[in-house]
């Protein structure tokens, strides 16, 4: 909490002091609470029905969004936007999410009158919670007026959600971290908002590709923006703060550099063409006459301590005459210690100043005989004594109270230049914003450039087609040139389902993961790692990757992996992308190689899925899948056996492998000898026992689909022969079966 006096100080009278604001984590403006890299959501969220709304208010930006979005959804929208903190139904009364409320507030907080005027028309949920946001920031003392906030709408379905399992498999802040060389904060905070909510729609995904493609030809320009934008800092967090009246005096003056880099940036986007930098080059137009203000109030280098001396002489009458009638008082005890001197004769007498006595003149005591007779006797030290004089006080009391005048003053004009700020202040986010896009471009620019990244095509198709694709991370990981590219082709019409087998340690989550690396990179417009790439959009990219288990949730790690299963099942559809990695490994291994060919078999018959999938698994008996399932290519990534050992090629080719090498892996990772040819025996007497494979699984076999009862009935009516009163009555029934 904040307690501030909140009347003006006045002389032998105690000042009034009260709370005039409450820190909380989601409403925090200070530099030192907040990471540059990363946007401070204060999130209000609710669920109705079936409906879910949410606002997502960056109180140091000045950004509210609104977003209604289906419930099931909102989870991952959460997940997203990782709120510093989170008002939900639960902590906040019901009745205080309502729309109408919502809307009331808005207008009277924001000067908002219509929820379509900021695109909120369809959203009343997210509306409902714009109001608690904002009934939260009032209690919390946040000041906020009409034209304070950037507030937008934002559709669901313009993007990508990716879950917690997805960023954690692809390793997304290991990414965000390869790919980002932003020069502001502004721009790293673009640049991991874009990474984490893919585009789904083509047109706005090329204007992002055509924006980097001219960076990425256009080198000397990348580094003459480079230059250009690195003085800019964190302009919407300056600006914000400013305009809130938080800004000490040095921040006034890091606010008066940033927009002084303004123009030269705009100067150097003139050379650019895309249409998207060419639209963000016209918000960038800065404020001249704020940055003009700024530096005629202010000094260069104002003290860190106190306010003191920070605004340039000549800028206000008031504190100017101030100054000059302290100056002459300070003038006149600067040269009483010499006219004293003088006048009582005394060589060693002395003028000092303390805390508690103010001005004093020092005498030693071998002196105190010759004094002039105005001189009064305040203090008897060891040495001497200490006197004051009716003048000297009278001068005194000019200099004491000048300096509280002038804090005073200086005080006032920090306010008023806040207050020159905040009526610019939407302008100079605009531009703040605009700013941050051009930065995360760059960056996606320079990092397609130092990596030898290409620009896929990404169209409204289901195919997949990459030619010498990579993975971005593990090749950073390896010596330059060692990493082998492969080819992927996948499309749901024929080839969907790639079932990829080889031993362990051969490669086949890396070739998995870089297939979903590369649609990502490419739906948030950045190049992606490959000779050549056609991306059909995505809606969504399901990831179901290696063992780990939850613990904390009372979860075995096979109960991770089939409640996983369970989620990508019911949310994929056909335009999706799905990578499983060892689907079926935490359990027995027919229990796990029964549920593997189910979940393949449902992948390809199931009619809402029939997408593109990836299936990785050491169950090399699935690959008689292929044989009786037409969508299902076989591949297997190559290995080169030496003798006892295997070399990994890593590199993938059409075909299905008949053994695993567990034990040549065994043995490459320093098991001991007599225990690798232990295995040995075991694994042949094993093999002696049974055929390879278990007859009890009769794999290959289809399992029937079995029909939906509901469905069926569906499709023998007939309508065309019906009464519209039979019908009436037939939809009854089958609502009654339905929730029967
Ligand atoms: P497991 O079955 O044990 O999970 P895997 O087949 O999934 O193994 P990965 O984890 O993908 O194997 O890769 C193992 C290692 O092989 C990687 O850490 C990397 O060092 C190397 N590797 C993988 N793919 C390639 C590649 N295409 N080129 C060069 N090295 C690779």
């Amino acid at each position: 909490m904040i307690c501030d006096q909140v009347e003006p100080a006045a002389k032998n009278k105690i000042v009034r002091r009260d709370v005039t604001r409450v820190l909380t984590p989601g409403t925090v403006v200070e530099e030192a609470y907040l990471e540059p890299s990363r946007p401070n959501y204060l999130v209000a969220a609710w669920t109705k029905g079936l409906e879910a709304g949410l606002a997502a208010c960056e109180v140091s930006t000045g950004e509210l969004l609104l977003c209604q979005l289906p419930r099931d959804r909102l989870q991952s929208e959460l997940e997203r936007l990782a709120p510093a903190e989170l008002l939900t139904a639960p902590e906040v009364e019901e009745y205080r999410f309502d729309p109408v409320r919502g809307q009331q507030r808005l207008k009277d907080v924001l000067g908002i009158a219509y929820a379509a005027s900021v695109g909120a028309a369809g959203a009343p949920l997210a509306v409902g919670a714009a109001g608690v946001v904002l009934d939260y920031l009032r209690q919390n003392q946040t000041r906020i007026t009409p034209g304070s906030m950037t507030v937008r709408t934002y559709s669901p379905d313009a993007t990508m959600p990716l879950d917690a399992a997805t960023i954690r498999n692809l390793e997304l802040p290991a990414l965000v971290t390869l790919i980002d060389r932003t020069c502001t904060p502004v721009g790293a905070r673009q640049l991991r908002s874009w990474l984490s909510a893919p585009l789904r729609e083509a047109e706005s995904i090329e204007l992002r590709l055509a924006a980097v493609d001219e960076l990425v030809g256009a080198p000397a320009l990348r580094d003459r923006l480079q230059e250009v934008l690195k003085p800019v800092g964190d302009l919407e967090r300056l600006v914000t703060r400013a305009a809130s009246g938080h800004s000490s005096a040095r921040e006034l003056v890091a606010l008066r550099r940033s927009l002084e880099a303004i123009p030269s940036v705009h100067e150097a986007l003139g050379a650019y063409e895309a249409l998207v930098t060419r639209q963000l080059a016209g918000q960038v137009t800065g404020a001249p006459e704020v940055s003009e203000v700024l530096a005629r109030a202010l000094v260069d280098d104002p003290p860190t301590n106190g306010r003191d001396g920070v605004i340039r002489p000549g800028f206000d009458a008031d504190l100017d005459a101030i100054l000059e009638a302290s100056k002459g008082a300070r003038d006149w005890i600067a040269k009483l210690e010499s006219g004293e001197r003088r006048r009582s004769g005394i060589r060693t007498l002395k003028v000092g100043f303390n805390k508690v006595f103010g001005y004093y003149i020092e005498v030693s005591h071998a002196n105190t005989a010759k004094l002039p007779d105005d001189y009064v006797r305040k203090q008897t030290l060891t040495g001497g004594e200490r006197y004051i004089t009716p003048e000297l006080k009278e001068k005194e009391a000019i200099v004491l109270s000048a300096q509280e005048r002038i804090a005073a003053r200086e005080l006032e004009i920090l306010h008023d230049l806040g207050e020159t700020v905040a009526a610019s202040s939407p302008s100079l986010r605009a531009t703040g914003q605009a700013i941050g896009m051009i930065d995360a471009l760059l960056s996606l620019a320079l990092a397609a450039a130092e990596h030898r990244w290409i620009r896929p095509v990404v169209n409204a198709g289901l195919d997949l087609r990459i030619h010498g694709g990579r993975h971005p991370l593990v090749e950073e990981g390896l010596p330059a040139g060692v990493f082998v590219a492969n080819d992927l082709e996948l499309d749901p019409e024929d080839a969907q389902i790639v079932i990829l087998t080889g031993p362990n340690m051969a490669g086949k989550s890396t070739y998995l993961r870089q297939a979903a690396i590369i649609v990502l990179l490419g739906q948030c417009g950045s190049f992606v790692p490959a000779e050549t790439a056609v991306i059909g959009i995505a809606d969504r990219i399901f990831t179901r990757v290696g063992a780990h288990d939850d613990i904390s949730a009372g979860m075995s790690t096979f109960m991770v992996e089939m409640t996983e299963t369970a989620y990508i099942l019911g949310h994929a559809t056909r335009a999706s992308l799905l990578i499983l990695d060892e689907v079926g490994r935490g359990t027995s291994t027919y229990d796990g190689l029964s549920i593997a060919q189910a979940v393949v078999e449902y992948l390809h018959e199931a009619p809402r899925l029939g997408c593109r999938t990836l299936f990785a698994t050491h169950y090399h008996e699935l690959t008689a899948l292929a044989e009786r399932l037409p969508r299902i290519r076989n591949q297997r990534v190559e290995v080169l056996e030496e003798g006892d050992t295997v070399r990994f090629l890593h590199r993938v080719v059409p075909g299905g492998a008949d053994r695993s090498y567990g034990i040549h892996v065994a043995a490459v990772a320093g098991l001991p000898p007599a225990v690798i040819a232990r295995a040995r025996d075991v694994l042949g007497e094993l093999e002696r026992q049974r055929p390879l494979e278990p007859p009890e699984l009769q794999l290959g076999l289809p399992i029937e689909m079995s029909p939906d009862p509901l469905r069926k009935e569906l499709e023998e009516i007939d309508p065309a022969s019906l009464s519209p009163l039979e019908a009436l009555q037939k939809l009854y029934q089958l609502r009654a079966k339905l929730t029967s």
